[in-house]
């Protein structure tokens, strides 16, 4: 009676037999499948169940062997031949294989609880300040592109966050292959070929095996493939599973060969990250990079304090940034992008905070009130303040009245009446012998503050004074000459304001009306026109989500004007497809006749200035001709002279023009209360702050007013953004909106106002993340207004780094 090992010999013979013959079933009589089943039930009954279970999965590699093709036999004899070894291994003293053993999957992840996921690089740990172009794989070229993306050097790219992460650490054997399903297989390298098709593609053909069967790899147009895979070399595969007449494939996998003893794997057979690259790069060097940067980041100082740590249950960095570029597991990988982003949050928590406290010290100006033009200015006005005016006007008062800059964002849905507050704001500066300044986002929007504050302040004898672009000669003298001379007066300007050259003599107060347009940088451009620190008033029409107020805005004070002016009734809004464009020119020809005005917004995309004119002139043209013929329509767009725009504006206003065709030039701040419907064509291509801001120009009166959105949106959020607008009036709700279908980064041009970047946080899901964060930074700040306790070194130097160059931290740093 043969012993078992004996039977697995008895098995292996004819099969090496097969092989040499070149695949024919002749090596025994009769055909290897019934040979095969009867010693595998032999073998099998006399074997322990796993051993057992195998020879049962051998015995079905031979079954139909005689209608298999050469490589389908092929495949079988040596899937066979490599079970048999494994089984040798297991029943019998260990022998010099033929040829490699299938390879054991390697461990995908350390087990639960050892130390973390670094995947051992060669040689010593590089240094955080070495030059990442030094890393293996990263040459000049790769070295420029990463510094494209603000990576230097080790450290930086530490801090180079994966986008992503695909779950390979699962392996699937060749047998349990699905098609289309993404699969990462273990095997041995069997061969690998490249041939070219009739059309000149090349295709690399790589056989791998397991011991279920046989796969082949398939490259397309990749020829230098071959060289990688030699043969008996074990790898491992990531890729989407195809099956070609029956047979297994992967398509342009991920391969990995398998490196020596304990060694990780870096691009398969675990959870791997995929980088947001640039063309010059690729996924694989820069995780090869990674790997060997990681065990530099030990370096890196704890920046939390303990206690932080301990009480938010987060890992130290360096484990943290471990996990996250090569995660153990899920789990590990949420914890540490949790840890990670919530630095970023709570850093620029901190350097907000440390800003504010730094200014808390300052010296400012402290006003009286009660002078002739604030109170000339309230005699005056033909209405009450709304609630919320007053409320705000009270918080005004309180820090123009300290002896501290103010540093105030007055919120407030288009139409709520911010101006009359920084109007009284201007009163009282100039009352106390200052002077005010008043910046707007664009030319018409400065025109019309300008308008309004003149009607204000010329019957109180107070000098309003325009500052513009392109005031030449005799003109910018005199308005250099009257900001030069300190006197109280209000300039009212774009950015022409904090230009080289303009110095007011006493600015006490700048007021910024952002709208959704400027930054912190010029925000602080204006405050730095003062010798001493002035008081500074933001203004912003509301939509600003809350997780953006806190980051953007997080070093002001906030008032809310949550209160529209009596009378006013919500804008009604429809969305129309163009097949019914003329419902909505009816309702316009209705307003017009009852002796309403108008606006036709037009989307231009033109190129070029010349092009955009003539869109615009021929849209005036067709209005005048048809769909408003017979009303006195008027043209307005943004290559037009300024004195014509004003000319335009001034008609408009006085009701000399009864429908006003415009590009978005009337976006923001436009003021005329009788103009009470608005038509937009091609609505979609606007983004809702655009649209709120758009249909902010009616209902600004207490007649009813209607705003048609004109679209047939070809992309699903087109669609999304039409129907808010249809469904909402809430500047808040549409806020809420536009960050979730915009993200963060274009929403109010985060990216330019001044403050670190967010790689890892998202403004949308982390929001108590960032509540967390910022109140955690505020008590920090309170009881350590410095940051200058010992504990707390690594972190001030931390938030320094974080804003090295973007925005004054006051005294500290
Ligand atoms: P926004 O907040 O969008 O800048 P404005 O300051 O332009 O709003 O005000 C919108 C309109 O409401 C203006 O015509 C303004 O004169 C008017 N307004 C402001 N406050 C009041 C009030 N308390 N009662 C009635 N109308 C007001
Ligand atoms: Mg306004």
């Amino acid at each position: 009676m043969e012993t078992l090992e004996q039977i697995l010999e008895i098995i292996d013979k004819p099969l090496a037999l097969e092989a040499r013959t070149g695949f024919q079933d002749r090596a025994v009589a009769g055909g290897l499948e019934p040979y095969v089943r009867a010693w595998a039930r032999r073998a099998g009954a006399m074997a322990g169940s796993g051993a057992a279970r195998a020879l049962a999965r051998l015995e079905g590699l031979f079954t139909g062997y005689p209608s298999l093709d050469s490589a389908g036999r092929r495949a079988a004899v040596e899937a066979a031949r490599q079970a048999l070894q494994g089984l040798r291994g297991r029943v019998g003293p260990a022998r010099a294989p033929a040829s490699p053993s299938p390879p054991t999957p390697p461990r995908p992840a350390p087990a639960k609880g050892s130390r973390p996921a670094a995947p051992a690089p060669p040689g010593a740990a590089p240094r955080l300040d070495m030059e990442a172009m030094y890393l293996a794989g990263i040459g000049p070229k790769r070295a420029a592109a990463l510094r494209k993306l603000g990576v230097a050097t080790v450290r930086d790219l530490l801090h180079y966050y994966p986008r992503d992460w695909q779950d390979r650490s699962h392996f699937t054997p060749v047998s349990g292959l699905k098609p289309g399903g993404q699969a990462t297989l273990c095997g041995v390298v069997r061969g690998a070929s490249t041939f070219r098709t009739r059309r000149g593609m090349s295709i690399t053909e790589v056989a791998v095996q397991d011991a279920t069967g046989l796969v082949t790899a398939l490259y397309f147009n990749q020829p230098f493939q071959k060289k990688r895979f030699q043969e008996g070399a074990q790898v491992v595969l990531s890729g989407r599973a195809e099956f070609r007449s029956g047979r297994a494939q992967l398509l342009n996998p991920e391969a990995e060969l398998l490196p020596e003893g304990e060694e990780q794997l870096i691009h398969t057979g675990r959870i791997v990250p995929l980088y947001p690259l640039v063309k010059e790069l690729g996924q694989r060097p820069v995780r090869a990079a990674m790997a060997q940067a990681l065990p530099a980041a030990a370096d890196l100082p704890e920046h939390l304090p303990a206690a932080m740590l301990e009480e938010l249950g987060f890992v130290p960095v360096s484990q943290a940034l471990a996990e996250l570029h090569f995660p153990p597991g899920m789990p590990e990988m949420l914890r540490a992008r949790r840890r990670l982003a919530f630095d970023e949050l709570f850093l620029i928590s901190l350097g907000l905070a440390l800003r504010k406290s730094g200014r808390e010290q300052e010296p400012g100006w402290a006003f009286q009130g009660g002078g002739p033009l604030e109170s000339g200015l309230l005699a005056g006005l033909p209405f009450q303040l709304t609630r919320a005016q007053g409320r705000v006007w009270k918080e005004l008062q309180r820090d123009l009245s300290a002896p501290r800059p103010m540093h105030r964002l007055i919120q407030g849905d288009v139409g709520c009446g911010k101006t009359l507050l920084a109007a009284m704001a201007c009163a009282r500066a100039c009352d106390n012998g200052f002077q005010a300044a008043l910046m707007a986002p664009t030319e018409i929007l400065a025109e019309q503050h300008l308008g309004t504050l003149r009607r204000i302040f010329d019957p109180l004898g107070l000098e309003v004074l325009r500052v513009v672009q392109g005031q030449k000669g005799g003109e910018r003298r005199e308005v250099l000459d009257h900001l030069a001379s300190g006197r109280p007066l209000v300039a009212v300007g774009t950015h022409a304001l904090i230009q080289r050259g303009v110095e007011f003599g006493r600015l006490g107060l700048a007021v910024v009306d952002e709208q959704h347009r400027f930054g912190v940088m010029q925000r602080l451009g204006l405050s730095r026109k003062a010798r001493e620190r002035p008081h500074v008033l933001v203004m912003t029409a509301t939509p600003i989500p809350r997780t953006l107020a806190m980051t953007v805005y997080g070093d002001l004070d906030v008032s809310v004007v949550d209160e529209l002016p009596p009378g006013r009734s919500p804008v009604a809004t429809r969305w129309l497809k163009p097949a019914r464009r003329e419902e909505a020119f009816q309702a316009v020809r209705a307003e017009l006749k009852r002796g309403r005005q108008a606006y036709v917004v037009y989307a231009l995309v033109e190129e070029s200035e010349k092009a955009e004119w003539k869109a615009a002139t021929q849209m005036a043209e067709h209005l005048r001709r048809e769909a408003l013929a017979g009303f006195e329509v008027g043209l307005l767009h943004g290559r037009m002279e300024a004195e014509e725009k004003d000319r335009v504006m001034a008609d408009f206003k006085a009701g000399r023009i009864q429908a006003l065709a415009s590009t978005t030039v009337i976006e923001v701040g436009v003021d005329v209360p009788n103009a009470t419907v608005m038509l937009v064509e091609d609505a979609d291509r606007f983004g809702l702050a655009q649209l709120h801001q758009l249909r902010g120009r009616v209902g600004r009166g207490t007649a009813q007013s209607l705003c048609f959105l004109v679209g047939d949106p070809r992309t699903e959020e087109g669609r999304r953004r039409l129907e808010v607008m249809a469904g909402t009036n809430d500047g808040f709700r549409i806020a809420e909106e536009d960050l979730k279908l915009r993200g963060p980064g274009e929403f109010l041009g985060l990216r330019q106002s001044g403050l670190p970047d967010l790689k890892l946080a998202d403004l949308v899901r982390d929001q108590a993340l960032l509540e967390e964060a910022k109140r955690r930074a505020e008590a920090l700040i309170a009881s350590d207004p410095k940051l200058g306790q010992a504990g707390h070194a690594a972190l001030l130097r931390a938030v320094t780094e974080r804003f090295a160059g973007k925005l004054e931290l006051g005294e500290v740093g």
